[in-house]
């Protein structure tokens, strides 16, 4: 398929600051500098809001002695140099072979771990009662490692679109963005949502959010199957993508409709629903509850995925936090959260705590992971994506849902190519993205320890690098304490 255009021009544009090197900690740049110039070796020039954050710039920055998680799946390479030149990756070998150019800021990282920026799939701008967060999401991805999101839908898709091109523009900070346009869904549905009823209306609905600036299309639970069938059709007329939240489709139709990636997995597949009325919603939680992963009819359906190349979102973050056994929130999510914020959440942890242990069970949550170790087994590629709300919030629920797949039995490094390369290949950018590869885009994450020993060391980003430029995690957070759920 067709790269959309404005996912070519947000990705192939190496960001990156002012010429020169500068030290962790000395002060941003003065504000009565120009906001932005183009650089004399063609980088792209950051405004003084971007470079508040900017810890690492320069045109020739080598990591030395780092291990190095490709993304490739590949197993950790200890003791490497990573040299990146003017926003992209020039060089990945042993320390002893690499030829640091005179004037390259080094840095030694002895003891760190190198991944690829992370590739946030389902990374929403907004969260359930709270329509936009731009300001908030932005810093939290970027201090979390993330360097690039697919929204997975969006309320405010305008707002979104906005968001996207400012920070492809260097005015604002954040991680390069694949906007999403409105949910559609069908009679039954609610919530900011768009309803075309005929297949006319589907495709000028498509139409004017692709001119809009969306990439992706995400269809909702009560979507009908003529609405869905024409907005797939239409968005791949036009270079653009679909996902789905599904219900009212089983997973087998959206497939054969040629959907391009499905959310959330088998908590949301209707395939093993009996007696499920064509094209209605129904409730799918106690049939997968009650689903042998044995049956055939789950080897067949993971073989039609693979086979039609369906893409399969993990958001073990938000489906973890619907389990009364599992943790919930942390006193860091806890710190960012605004104090209206906090009570909501610490109201909805009362009613959680309260209600009985019914279909919510430990095993149903191991069986949830278990068919997205089944679905990569059979070839398939599971990206990975928290659906902020509640206490799941962007950037910490990327890091969250990373732990959570290597909690559902995918090696480190397998995690770590659904967390990054295999996202960036859902968005046809996976020739230069999502890498530590030599020509790929500077996105890269220094993290304080050895993440194949220790998963939980996702955590400690210690610099996140985007288009050559290192940002400084704590200056970010620091922005957003206290404000996330703020209106
Ligand atoms: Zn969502």
């Amino acid at each position: 398929m067709r790269l959309p255009a404005l996912a070519v021009a947000l990705v192939l544009v190496p960001a990156a600051c002012a010429q020169g090197t500068r030290a962790p900690d000395d002060p941003p740049a003065r504000a009565s500098e120009p906001a932005r110039t183009s650089e004399p070796d063609g980088r792209r020039a950051h405004s003084d809001a971007v470079r508040g954050y900017v810890s690492y710039d320069g045109a020739v920055i080598a990591l030395v002695d780092v291990d190095v998680i490709d993304g490739t799946g590949g197993p950790p390479l200890r003791g490497q140099t990573v040299l990146v030149e003017r926003g992209r990756i020039a060089e990945v070998a042993p320390v002893d072979s690499v030829a640091i150019p005179g004037g390259a800021r080094v840095l030694h990282l002895g003891g760190r771990t190198v991944v690829p920026g992370l590739v946030g799939m389902h990374d929403h701008t907004h969260m359930p009662g709270l329509p936009f967060m731009g300001y908030t999401a932005t810093r939290l991805w970027l201090a979390s490692g993330v360097t690039t999101v697919q929204t997975a839908g969006s309320a405010e898709p305008e707002a979104e679109a906005a968001l996207a091109r400012a920070v492809e523009a260097g005015e604002a900070v954040g991680p390069t963005i694949f906007p999403s346009a409105h949910y559609v869904t069908g009679p039954g549905g609610n919530g900011p949502m768009s309803k075309p009823a005929t297949e006319e209306e589907a495709r000028r609905f498509v139409r004017e959010g692709a001119e809009a600036g969306a990439t992706w299309f995400k269809l909702y639970r009560h979507v009908e199957p003529h609405v869905a069938a024409a907005v797939i059709d239409e968005a791949h007329a036009r270079g653009r993508r679909v996902t789905g939240h599904l219900c009212s489709l089983t997973f087998r139709e959206a497939a054969r409709m040629g959907i391009d990636r499905i959310e959330h997995g088998l908590t949301a597949s209707s395939d093993f629903v009996e007696g499920k009325p064509e094209g209605e919603c129904v409730s799918t939680r106690r049939a997968a509850a009650n689903l042998d992963l044995g049956d055939p009819r789950v080897a067949e359906l993971i073989d039609l995925l693979v086979r039609e190349g369906v893409t399969l979102t993990s958001t073990l973050a938000i489906i973890e936090s619907h389990f009364p056994h599992r943790p919930q929130a942390d006193e860091r999510s806890l710190a960012v959260m605004s104090p209206e914020w906090r009570r909501r959440y610490e109201e909805r942890q009362g009613r959680l705590a309260a209600q009985p242990v019914t279909t919510m069970t430990p095993e149903l949550l191991a069986t949830l992971m278990a068919f997205e170790r089944l679905f990569v087994e059979a070839g398939g590629r599971l990206v990975m994506g928290p659906d902020p709300g509640r206490h799941v919030l962007p950037g910490y629920g990327n890091q969250r849902g990373f732990e959570l797949l290597v909690e559902a039995g995918f090696a480190v490094p397998e995690a770590v190519r659904i967390a990054t390369a295999n996202g960036a290949d859902a968005l046809g950018v996976g020739h230069e993205v999502g890498r530590v590869a030599e020509g790929y885009v500077a996105d890269l994450v220094v993290l304080g320890g050895d993440l194949a020993a220790r998963p939980s060391a996702i955590r400690d980003v210690e610099i996140t690098f985007k288009g050559g430029v290192g940002y400084d995690p704590h200056r970010l957070v620091a922005d957003v304490v206290g404000q996330v759920g703020l209106r």
